[in-house]
């Protein structure tokens, strides 16, 4: 039986630039325990005012042990209601996109910056980002992916410590410390919002082709922390984010 896989060692690229990752039953247990414990705990956040209003926490989905992760914007109404992030058309989106490349969600850690449901969908509030942003980074020290990719401006600018929008810089992976792990940052375009923009939706193709490439990159050791990517982190810009 396969056992764990050797995070030095890099990914499988089936031939197809087709990415393998270990199934979820090959992470190791107290790898599990962690993330689930960390969930638990912030299943009954109250940090800030977006508690009032959801019917759940939506922490995340996927392998605890992903190599690849994605970060979204903020859960909305399906995802509020069932738990779990990505479950409309611009999850089924996602999914399309991922089996393009060879990989299922079930292989892949998907979560959003925000865990709470704003309401009406609205966008996320600089104060909701700075109350919610040590879960993201303390969920990306837990699953340590190789790759983050940020979907939409929201994560994009709060990961990367940028104001630079998604526009500018999708597609452009960047190598930066998140807590003690080094990751290459990859903005893409939200797949919510290339699904009404047939020119959006052919760029963010393109650009989620290169994933399999940037998985197949011998990790980077972590260097020392960069002021505005440390945990205690960045303040999101004060000018109102949008998804693109
Ligand atoms: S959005 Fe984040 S900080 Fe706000 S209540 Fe939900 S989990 Fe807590």
């Amino acid at each position: 039986m396969a056992g764990p896989r050797d995070r030095d060692q890099p990914l499988t690229i089936r031939p197809g630039g087709v990415v393998h990752s270990p199934p979820v039953s090959a992470v190791p247990v107290e790898h599990l325990d962690d993330l689930q414990a960390y969930a638990q705990a912030v299943a009954g956040c109250t940090r800030c005012r977006l508690a009032q209003g959801r019917t759940q926490v939506v922490f995340g989905s996927g392998s605890a042990h992903a190599d690849l992760m994605f970060v979204g914007e903020a859960p909305g109404f399906h995802e509020d209601r069932q738990g779990v992030p990505f479950v409309g058309q611009a999850g089924k989106l996602l999914e399309q996109l991922l089996a393009g490349i060879g990989l299922s969600r079930q292989e892949v850690y998907i979560a959003n910056t925000l865990k709470c449901r704003p309401p009406g969908n609205r966008d996320p509030q600089p104060d909701e980002i700075e109350a919610c942003e040590s879960h993201l980074f303390r969920q990306i020290e837990l699953i340590e992916p190789t790759v983050v990719a940020t979907l939409g401006n929201f994560a994009t600018k709060l990961l990367s410590g940028r104001p630079l929008g998604i526009t500018r810089v999708h597609g452009q992976e960047q190598q930066t410390t998140i807590g003690s792990r080094s990751v290459l940052l990859y903005p893409l375009y939200h797949p919510a919002a290339a699904l009404y923009t047939p020119a959006m939706l052919k760029v963010l193709e393109s650009d989620f082709a290169r994933l399999p490439e940037l998985l197949g990159r011998t990790p980077e050791p972590a260097t020392a922390l960069e002021p505005e990517l440390a945990l205690v982190a960045p303040q999101p810009p004060a000018e109102q984010l949008g998804l693109f």
